[in-house]
């Protein structure tokens, strides 16, 4: 077993958890699974456990040095915690919380201890360059939905703004509203954007949260080569995942800025919304506001949203009881679908049943994963709720203007 997965600041921050236990309480999948390996007191002292096993002098004494099953229990954990980072909102000193379970899950990769599944992800994001293994040119037929195709849509040199769809909003076509929507309020809006079509990779986010950083190195250096060769001053991003890699761990990773800016869909939106680019008209719905964990806690974009939403007219914001920071995860986050459904659908339902508890007709979040997961829920608890994009609801509030 080795430590390079930690920075000497996060072995410290092992040895500062205090255990007060203010974090179990917030752990969305603990609260489903009541598995301690989950939590993050439980994680903390299993990693603390492997490392006194093999690096204190318990190491030296016969039979003590032996792994114990508390890798087997650790890496069981830890591919059950969706990364929503509820954890570190409570912590009161201040433990990076989500990071250290990144170092974990890349420590358990490197321990042969990971799921099965992760294999297969990596040989269809290596092979395909996306999620879902179909071929990549598929990433277009989300267009041939839209009344008209807009000129320079795919591949336009120079065009100011880049956007990436991701591939949950470009593969699955339960999802093509999101495209379908933005695209036409950027046309609406005059925006002199492109997408790259084909030439898109995945971001690489589901094998940065897997573990894999060295698998996502090659889609990464893709995807900024490309954008870069076209010139393009910005890049927007309707899901938060692909904007959180690309605005912070992209830098981070390659060692430099990109060269460009890196925006959220909300963030551009609300700019055309107070530059009066677009026009709103009435939409007249009840509905409640879902943060997505890479929109809200890791990105701190929590206004804009609001901003969008109390902005169109005829709507009525309901907030669910746990909101902003403290939102509950969706269900959908830190690959857990992947490993286990069960336990991402419990997660899912916990946080409808807060959405029915407003009495909204509409759940609205900002990201296609969300959209996806709770859409599912809905669909099982026969709820009376529909679930939108909130790309979907301004450009039903756009086309209804005209
Ligand atoms: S990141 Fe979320 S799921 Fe993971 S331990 Fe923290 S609260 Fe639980
Ligand atoms: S809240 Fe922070 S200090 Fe307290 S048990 Fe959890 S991780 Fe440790």
């Amino acid at each position: 077993m080795s430590l390079e997965h930690f920075s000497v600041g996060q072995l410290m921050e092992l040895d500062a958890c205090t255990r007060c236990g203010q974090c179990v309480a917030q752990c969305p999948t603990y609260a489903e699974a009541q598995d301690e390996s989950i939590h993050p007191l439980g994680k903390i002292a299993l990693e603390k456990e492997m490392i006194r096993r093999q690096f204190s002098w318990w190491a030296h004494l016969p039979g003590l040095g032996r792994e114990n099953g508390a890798l087997a229990q650790l890496s069981k954990g830890v591919f059950r915690c969706t990364l929503c980072a509820r954890c570190a909102v409570v912590c009161p000193v201040g433990l990076h919380t989500r990071t250290l379970w990144l170092g974990m899950r890349e420590q358990m990769v490197a321990l042969g201890q990971y799921p099965e599944a992760f294999n297969r992800l990596r040989e269809t994001l290596s092979t395909a360059r996306n999620i879902s293994g179909d071929p990549n040119e598929n990433r277009g037929l989300w267009a041939d939905g839209l009344p008209e195709k807009p000129a320079g849509l795919v591949g336009k040199r120079q065009a100011e703004t880049v956007y990436f769809i991701g591939c949950v909003g470009a593969m699955f076509p339960m999802a093509y509203g999101i495209p379908q929507s933005l695209s036409q309020t950027l046309t609406y809006a005059g925006v002199d954007y492109t997408t790259l079509g084909g030439e898109e990779w995945c971001c690489g986010f589901p094998l940065l949260l897997a573990g894999m950083r060295s698998a996502a190195i090659e889609l990464i250096r893709h995807n900024v080569e490309t954008v870069r060769a076209m010139g393009a001053k910005r890049l927007v991003a309707s899901c938060p995942s692909c904007y959180h890699t690309w605005h912070t761990d992209y830098p981070a990773i390659l060692g430099q800025p990109l060269g460009f800016q890196v925006l959220h869909a909300t963030q551009l939106l609300a700019e055309l919304v107070e530059r009066k680019q677009i026009r709103l008209g009435p939409v007249e719905q009840k509905v409640t506001y879902h943060d997505p964990c890479d929109l809200g806690r890791t990105s701190n974009i929590y206004d804009e949203p609001r901003f969008l939403l109390t902005s169109l007219p005829g709507i009525e914001l309901q907030e669910m009881k746990d909101r902003r920071e403290r939102s509950l995860c969706c269900g959908g986050g830190g690959d857990v679908e992947m490993v286990d459904a069960a336990l991402s659908a419990a997660v899912a339902k916990r946080r409808v049943g807060q959405a029915k508890d407003t009495g909204a007709q509409v759940i609205v979040s900002a990201c296609q994963q969300c959209k996806r997961t709770l859409a599912g829920a809905v669909r099982k608890e026969k709820a009376r709720m529909k679930v939108l994009d909130i790309t979907e609801i301004v450009w039903n509030s756009v086309s209804s203007s005209q």
